[in-house]
């Protein structure tokens, strides 16, 4: 049986969201025409690199060799279409991925005519290249409210990526880290979905170039990831149901993705869990109604790691890998993850063969994979490494991403001004951060997990080094007190030695305590305790006894608790996962050689049952009732979202929109002066609210709308201007519609406020307004 592609997709008369090249269009018809069943099933499967490969020794050395025979077997027989991963999830050379990827694209081109699209996860920077630019975490990107920091982290990165001939990445993360007890809340822009989702277009517009349909050799394809609701498991585990109202779901969890979509992402992957018992990769519904119908967006959809497998082996909605791959492509799965195996290519023959997948849902899979492939230039260009990219790792880029760290640390305390500190104190440097890269870059750092890679990380300053270097190491004593088991769990601590610690405190004068969490990413950095380890805390009460001034320094990928030491200390900063420079950048804010200007994308807990986030729901917070019975609830906080302190002072005067009454069609234009009335040069993060008063449903507290960042002398005073579409203040009513109310609005900022008004309902009859 022959089978001969006929173009079958529906015509819509919708606009897609990235408007097409029909020139392209035609190209992509023509090859589609031209391939048999088997190569449009092989263009739909993704493995492992490492199943084409294995450790071998060589001039004394353990190192992976690429197996020609079987890469010969699987594109010429399969014709596997895309292959990912670094081998052993580890970093390798510019020249390796050069000579790697060449290969594969040369195999591809002669058995299939049809370049492979490689991916890897490169989501800080080069995770898997070594030598390359690792900027701070997108939890610190989101810290700084500079969505400029982000689009220029990613041209990088993108530029890095092609050096080594690597078209394809598996970012951004956009998955909203609203729990902290989530281990991948670090990857993604923290809880607000206006945040993430200005984010994710900027890193869109660096990572892919501003053309999405043509993109240069320069520029990559982004997989935003991961749709959608991942970050909110019920139990708090990686890759566990979420159970989330219609109203968050589209309101807040699917804004990023759609902006995405919209800013024109050529991929994204989905979320490996399930959302109110259906996992994404089964949903009609998500990823076919709402991205491709309802958006129009003509990408392409990837699975998660084996996600058509876990189907049947660890969610129970299919009786077996077959049954999996027919509910998952016919739910709008384009391409399956599937690292180690070739079944998907016998099993989907067989489905299609049978009826149960049918041929046009194949076409539009693969229509969709050859569209990513021609808008980055493959096809004309399957290798892009080599000339051109001398920039490579160059100190040019270190600057950026020294600059990114100095602009993505919060200073949440300073009692008394301890900071900056003057030079010539005597400093004790303690706590298991204080000496480790590891946990200054975090997870997706030259190996999956972080671990087992100071020998990539050496070139670079761990925080003692960077105060040593800014202070002099005479000045520093290293004394940890709790150190991580290099080779544990994340978790895991060595024996501590507080009393050696308390008795260096003997000739400090100020103690800096480098505390948080060792390196993790996915299941492994599942916790049990949001508490702060009991020996890092033990190791600060047991300082604070010594009557030396504390800093704090919070160095982790998520919100520890730590209420009963917060009182113990001077001054707090909150680093999260700066990356590789962020030592340096610490040196510089806390010596006051540069200014603190980020504020928290997350709140903070400080009690283990009060896990809010910004935006809750105003019933959330009750207080006292008069009578018999007190309904109080309260909302318990270390600290908020958006707060952050400086060097300097802010003063917010004047917050006024143009308009106080509006209806559903109107653009606000709302300003406010900001002034520095302090003696340094900063940047202050402006972030707009709005809040609902009485709506049909209970409202929330409070929603992020905008916000930008200013940089100000001491003295000037700058005009802050918002242009705000009144549609943006409608919600999800309890039909699943969106609405805007009649009623009363306050817009805040700073500690001003203003109230507007809206004459008129609107309700929206589309899925997206
Ligand atoms: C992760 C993804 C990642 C993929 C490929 C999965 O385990 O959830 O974020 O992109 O592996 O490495």
């Amino acid at each position: 049986m022959g089978f001969i592609a006929l173009s079958t997709q529906a015509q819509s008369t919708r606009k897609p969201a990235i408007p097409r090249d029909e020139a392209m269009e035609q190209k992509i018809e023509k090859q589609l025409s031209k391939m048999t069943l088997d190569e449009k099933i092989g263009q739909m499967l993704e493995l492992n690199l490492d199943v084409m490969g294995k450790m071998t020794m060589e001039d004394n050395r353990l190192t992976w060799k690429l197996n020609e025979t079987m890469l010969d077997t699987l594109i010429a027989k399969w014709k596997v279409g895309s292959i990912l991963n670094a081998p052993g999830t580890r970093a390798s050379t510019v020249e390796q991925w050069q000579k790697w990827i060449r290969l594969i694209q040369e195999k591809s081109m002669k058995y299939i005519g049809i370049p492979d699209i490689y991916g890897l996860d490169h989501n800080h920077g080069v995770t898997y290249t070594q030598g390359g630019t690792l900027f701070p975490q997108p939890i610190n990107l989101a810290a700084s409210f500079n969505t400029e920091l982000a689009r220029s982290g990613a041209e990088i990165t993108a530029y890095e990526s092609r050096a080594a001939n690597c078209p394809w990445v598996y970012n951004p993360v956009v998955d909203l880290g609203r729990d902290p007890r989530w281990p991948r809340i670090y990857e993604s822009f923290g809880e607000d979905a206006i945040v993430n989702a200005r984010m994710v277009e900027a890193e869109i517009k660096g990572y892919q170039g501003d053309d999405p349909n043509h993109i240069d050799r320069y520029h990559v394809g982004t997989s935003t990831k991961h749709y959608f609701a991942y970050g909110a498991p019920w139990t708090g585990k990686d890759r566990t149901p979420a159970y989330l109202s219609p109203q968050l779901l589209r309101e807040k969890y699917f804004e990023p993705f759609r902006a995405a979509a919209m800013a024109g992402t050529l991929t994204m992957m989905v979320n490996s869990a399930s959302v109110n018992g259906v996992p994404l990769h089964a949903s009609y519904e998500y990823l076919t109604q709402w991205l491709k119908e309802d958006l129009q967006w003509d990408g392409m959809l990837v699975t998660d790691w084996a996600d058509i497998n876990n189907l049947f082996t660890r969610e129970h909605v299919a009786k077996d890998k077959k049954d999996a791959i027919r509910i998952a492509i016919n739910a709008g799965i384009d391409m399956s993850m599937d690292p180690y195996s070739i079944d998907f290519c016998i099993l989907l023959k067989e489905l299609v063969q049978e009826g149960a997948v049918k041929m046009e849902r194949i076409d539009d899979a693969v229509r969709r994979i050859l569209r990513v492939k021609y808008r980055l230039g493959l096809f004309d260009q399957p290798n892009t490494g080599g000339k051109g990219f001398e920039k490579f790792g160059s100190d040019e880029f270190a600057l950026k991403a020294l600059r990114a760290a100095e602009e993505t640390e919060v200073l949440l305390k300073n009692e008394g001004n301890i900071l900056p500190l003057a030079k010539g104190k005597k400093v004790l440097l303690t706590g298991p951060n204080a000496n480790q890269m590891r946990c200054l870059n975090g997870g997706w750092s030259y190996t999956w997990q972080g671990s087992n890679a100071a020998d990539l990380s050496e070139k670079y300053n761990t925080i003692y080094e960077a105060l040593c270097l800014k202070y002099g190491k005479e000045n520093i004593m290293l004394e940890q007190g709790v150190t991580y088991k290099e080779n544990g769990q994340y978790y895991e601590e060595n024996e501590p030695q507080i009393a050696k610690a308390v008795e260096a405190a003997a000739g400090a004068d100020v103690i800096i305590a480098c505390i948080g969490e060792n390196s993790y990413t996915e299941t492994p950095g599942n916790l049990n305790d949001l508490w702060m380890s009991e020996n890092q805390r033990s190791l600060v009460k047991e300082l604070a006894k010594t009557g030396k001034p504390i800093i704090l320094v919070l160095n982790e990928g998520r919100p520890r608790l730590m209420a009963d030491i917060e009182p113990l200390a001077k001054a707090i900063v909150h680093i999260f996962l700066p990356g590789n420079y962020g030592g340096d950048a610490l040196a510089n804010l806390l010596s006051g050689d540069a200014n603190f200007s980020a504020k928290m994308p997350y709140t903070y807990p400080r009690e283990i049952n009060s896990l809010n986030n910004y935006d809750y729901k105003v019933s959330e917070e009750v207080g006292t009732m008069a009578g018999a019975y007190n309904y109080d609830a309260k909302v318990s906080l270390q600290w908020p979202f958006g707060y952050g302190l400086s060097y300097t002072t802010f003063e917010y005067s004047n917050l006024r929109s143009d308009k106080t009454q509006f209806t559903a069609d109107d653009v606000l234009t709302v300003s406010v002066d900001v002034k520095n009335t302090g003696s340094c040069v900063g940047k202050e993060a402006v972030l707009l609210y709005s809040s609902d008063l009485i709506a049909s449903i209970v409202p929330d507290n409070k929603r992020l709308r905008c916000f930008t960042k200013v940089a100000l002398q001491p003295g000037e005073t700058k005009t802050v201007t918002f242009s705000l579409p009144a549609s943006e203040l409608a919600f999800v009513g309890a039909d699943g519609k969106w609405v805007l109310e009649e009623g009363d609005f306050i817009l805040k900022t700073g500690n001003q406020t203003t109230g507007i008004s809206c004459t008129a309902t609107k309700k929206w009859e589309t899925p997206n307004k």
